[in-house]
């Protein structure tokens, strides 16, 4: 996709200094103890694009928590297994400019997706016999997304995060009072916690984004992973709501579907092009990486890749 990958390499070296400018702002996420314990200094970019080149600079193999961006990875299991129209009668589609966790986009149903009363909905759409079933398919479809099998259930996140994550225990239960799902509460919380409990690396969401980029099609075969429509959705969920508060502002400064998480991931796509993540845990107001959404501010006009032209 790139012609010239001495000069992509180039360019990418530039961005990536002009963004660590910014590496002593924000602060890393500290209400789920563990998430405390990382290293701020952390630093990884990988970018893997439709065609395979792949490019990837820093910590590469270092494994971090997918924490919210496995609400993409919720929609697209609650896509395959309902349909269109049963995902969103139970979700909204709209951005809000309230926090993730907050209860109040929760009118009639959670605003969107993304935020973790959307999420936390997506989460009981997965079918599945109990929860060690359903909790099974999200990972094997998160192997089969990054056509990787080195994706890992961090335990010491999940258990850190159930013991403290009242707010989203709060949620769960007023979804049930909506009749929003008539699961147990409790079992669609841990499933929720368990998924933003999955580990992996930057190559990983990397390549899930490429695949995005890629229609849904394996980069090499070209069999469908994901349908085309579901695509679709996703990329637009995640061009309108997937950086929290900040979606419109980020939409309209880098121009690229992205989701970010907590532990300071960030994932973008570009379609028919490339996916890319940046990992890098110190945190804005919002929760966002504040390097990683300036390294995707560069590499977007540097690499000439927002979506808007
Ligand atoms: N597990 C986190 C939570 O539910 C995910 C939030 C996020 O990454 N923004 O609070």
């Amino acid at each position: 996709m790139f012609k010239d990958k001495e000069k992509t390499i180039e360019i990418i070296e530039k961005s990536i200094k002009k963004s660590l400018v910014h590496s002593n702002e924000g602060d890393v996420a500290s209400y789920i103890p563990e998430l405390a314990n990382v290293d701020p200094t952390d630093f990884a970019l990988s970018i893997i694009c439709v065609d395979g080149q792949e490019y990837n600079f820093g910590d590469y193999n270092k494994l971090f928590s997918i924490q919210s961006i496995s609400k993409v990875i919720s929609l697209i299991m609650a896509l395959n297994d309902n349909n269109v129209d049963e995902v969103f009668e139970k979700v909204g589609t709209e951005p809000t400019k309230y926090k993730f966790n907050s209860l109040i986009p929760i009118d009639d149903i959670a605003a969107n997706p993304f935020i973790n009363a959307g999420a936390i909905t997506t989460s009981s759409l997965i079918k599945g016999k109990n929860l060690d079933e359903k909790f099974n398919r999200v990972v094997n479809m998160v192997k089969k997304l990054s056509n990787s099998d080195n994706i890992i259930f961090l335990e010491k996140v999940y258990k850190s995060e159930m013991d403290t994550t009242d707010v989203n225990r709060s949620i769960a239960y007023y979804l049930r009072s909506k009749k929003i799902f008539s699961l147990d509460a409790e079992e669609v919380l841990d499933l929720y916690i368990r998924n933003c409990s999955i580990g992996l690396h930057s190559t990983d969401l990397a390549h899930i984004g490429a695949l995005l980029a890629n229609g849904g099609k394996n980069l090499s075969n070209g069999s469908e992973i994901i349908s085309k429509d579901s695509v679709r959705i996703v990329l637009a969920q995640m061009a309108s709501c997937g950086m929290y508060e900040e979606s419109g502002r980020f939409l309209l400064e880098v121009g690229m579907p992205s989701k970010s998480g907590v532990s300071g991931a960030i994932l973008g796509v570009v379609p028919g092009k490339c996916g890319i993540c940046v990992y890098s845990p110190r945190l804005d107001k919002s929760g966002n990486s504040v390097v990683g959404k300036n390294l995707l501010k560069s590499l977007s006009e540097d690499l000439d890749l927002n979506i808007f032209l």
